[in-house]
């Protein structure tokens, strides 16, 4: 390692020159206070899975109190060995993806300290809960205000792909690969251990990243690669010769406001690439040679996401974004998300069109916004990452893809996918809960937020929760908002007080359930004995009137709110009621037979728990020939045109 680190330095000293030279300027004003700021020198191999290196890592105490702890992620070490906190919640398994054989060594990864310095002193430190949280000790307090310089020697040892990093048979996702310090507010550090559910928090700063790599490498990668034109065919080359190593080259990056930083790597001989550039920014889309029918799939999704998100919320800042779309045999790499870089994934065979590669493109490139720029603490607080993505996800396909089971289909408000993961667990976790608590993850952090953000959509209004969406992305981008400053934008914006739904739905556990129990005919009979005026008994004849109507409602969740029944009458009459939905039950009667009602006829609550029970007609409404006749067709169209015959 000592070799090699004055290799490094040797190697990057005209580099470190040529960087304060040349690094591009993204932006005259920071878009974001640059508190941990990285200079990092990175060697790999991939044939060892390996990275060497050595950071500069420049930190700003922007909290209130003096401190004289530092601690860092060690991410890798959550793959060190069965006894990591990782390990242990995930059992080896992740977003439906396995890791490799717990036997072979080359299954398992992990980030070793060399050394770590502050000011030509040493340093020492211990791990925290487990080895994924390394704590420094400072030789000194560094106070409010102060900026302090680290120098951090490291290795780190990739595992098979799994839980997001990892090498695949010649490709290398390279993410959580260095140490990374955690985010210091007030008097208090932020730096929770690597969990199975729970991803990524930190502060934004500058990235200036030399990767060395073999020759014949591409890499994707966070920010932007710094070009030459080579003197040897007068083109412009993203990698620059190593002067020491003529079988290796280097990538010279460089971004500004991120909170981290990530890199793919594969040989360009099986890779392909196509690059872009759409409503400003560049982008390079990584891909297999045998997906290349998908990618203009891809191309539309980000080109939609694009002008979607600048519509909704504000224009995405960045000249850059890398696409990848992963090989098959690394399908633990897919769907992630890193600032200005995106794991995509394939999948052909598609047969009810829901549109899978365009959904995860759309997902993952919404992180940009609530991970890469809002960046909400994704440990304690998911939804506002997660559940914020998944919201626009759904906006986003609603409006410019159908399918053969989604939402429009079934004139639903919401997400399809989103509302059927909803009523399978309606009482899951509280929003709010910390993701490695919550014992319904999936459910809690994508789709219950996303029915909530339908729901409150709902309260609101269209237009209301269109501003609300904008000023909150605006107003709270780069400065990591929590679900209270939702709220405070939110009743800032609509001039309502939203305690109640807060306590509902954000904070709270119960379901908005209203069914529809009984519809019954009361026959109603008059006559019979009577006194009249004068007090004498008469018998009238008995007559029988037109039948009534009654219908029982039914409040089966915890969430009280009032709901209107519509129902339509024998007589054709239609007619609409409140009911305050106080009581556990309650009837209404009605003049004559009911022959159809509805609960919510106006989509007041697209959460409702379920729809089904809150129609009802005497007899079930039957489907026409060409209904079905289009399903059919329209299953074997896909069907088809996934197995490449059409
Ligand atoms: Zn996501």
């Amino acid at each position: 390692m000592k070799q090699l680190f004055c290799r490094l330095l040797l190697g990057l000293l005209p580099l470190t020159l040529w960087g304060q030279a040349s690094n591009p300027v993204w932006f005259k004003a920071p878009l974001a206070p640059r508190l941990a700021n990285y200079e990092i020198e990175a060697y790999v191999t991939p044939e060892e899975h390996t990275l060497k290196g050595s950071l500069k890592l420049t930190w700003k105490n922007a909290g209130t109190q003096a401190t004289t702890k530092m601690p860092l992620h060690l991410y890798l070490n959550a793959f060190k060995g069965p006894n990591s906190i990782f390990m242990r919640e995930g059992g080896g398994s992740l977003r439906g993806d396995r890791m490799g054989d717990e036997n072979d060594q080359s299954s398992w990864g992990y980030c070793r300290i060399e050394s770590i310095r502050l000011e030509g002193r040493s340093l020492q430190g211990s791990y925290g809960e487990d080895e994924s949280v390394y704590w420094v000790n400072l030789t000194r307090a560094v106070s409010p205000g102060e900026t302090v310089t680290l120098e951090i020697e490291w290795v780190s040892q990739f595992p098979r792909v799994f839980a997001r990093t990892g090498w695949s048979d010649g490709f290398l996702m390279a993410a959580q690969w260095f140490p990374k310090v955690g985010v210091y507010q007030g008097s208090q550090w932020t730096c929770d251990a690597h969990h199975a559910n729970t991803e990524f928090f930190s502060d934004f700063g500058t990235y200036a990243v030399n990767v060395n790599v073999p020759r014949g490498f591409w890499l994707a990668h966070s920010g932007e690669a710094i070009t030459y034109i080579d003197p040897a065919d007068g083109l412009k080359k993203d990698a620059w010769p190593d002067p020491l190593d003529d079988k290796r080259m280097i990538y010279k990056l460089y971004a500004e406001d991120i909170h981290d930083f990530a890199f793919a790597m594969k040989s360009n001989l099986d890779w392909k690439r196509r690059d872009f550039t759409y409503r400003g920014v560049r982008v390079s889309l990584f891909y297999e040679p045998s997906h290349h029918l998908m990618i203009d799939r891809h191309v539309a999704a980000i080109e939609t996401s694009l002008r979607l998100a600048e519509e909704w919320y504000f224009k995405y800042p960045y000249p850059v974004l890398t696409v990848v779309d992963p090989p098959a045999n690394a399908s633990g790499a897919d769907g992630m998300e890193y600032p200005t870089l995106i794991m995509a994934g394939t999948s052909a065979f598609d047969p009810f069109n829901f549109r899978i590669p365009e959904v995860v493109t759309v997902h993952e490139f919404g992180h940009q916004y609530f991970y890469g720029m809002l960046a909400s603490d994704e440990v304690n607080e998911p939804w506002l990452d997660e559940g914020f993505t998944s919201y626009f996800e759904s906006k986003v396909m609603q409006r410019h893809y159908s399918g053969l089971l989604n939402s429009r289909r079934f004139q639903l408000p919401g997400n399809f996918s989103s509302l059927m993961s909803y009523l399978m667990t309606p009482n899951s976790d509280p929003l709010t809960r910390k993701g490695y608590e919550s014992a319904t993850y999936g459910n809690t952090a994508y789709t219950k937020p996303d029915m909530v953000l339908q729901q409150l959509e709902a309260r609101l209004g269209h237009q209301t929760m269109s501003q609300v969406m904008m000023t909150y992305t605006r107003e709270m981008a780069f400065k990591h908002p929590t679900h209270l400053d939702f709220k405070r934008i939110a009743e800032r914006i609509s001039g309502r007080n939203l305690d109640s739904f807060w306590s509902d739905y954000v904070m709270g556990t119960g379901i908005l359930d209203y069914q529809i129990e009984e519809v019954s005919v009361l026959n109603t009979q008059e006559g019979g004995w009577d006194i009249n005026q004068k007090l004498e008994a008469e018998f009238e004849p008995i007559t029988t009137l037109m039948p009534q109507g009654r219908i029982k409602l039914q409040r089966r969740g915890e969430i009280v709110s009032p709901i209107t029944l519509w129902v339509r009458l024998s007589t054709g009459e239609e007619r609409k009621v409140r009911w305050d939905g106080k009581d556990r039950w309650v009837h209404f009667d009605f003049p004559a037979p009911i022959v159809q009602a509805q609960l919510d006829p106006d989509f007041e609550y697209p959460i409702l728990n379920n729809r089904l029970y809150a129609s009802w007609s005497p007899k079930a409404p039957t489907r026409g020939i060409a209904y079905w006749a289009h399903m059919v067709m329209s299953f074997l169209t896909y069907s088809l045109q996934g197995i490449g015959l059409l």
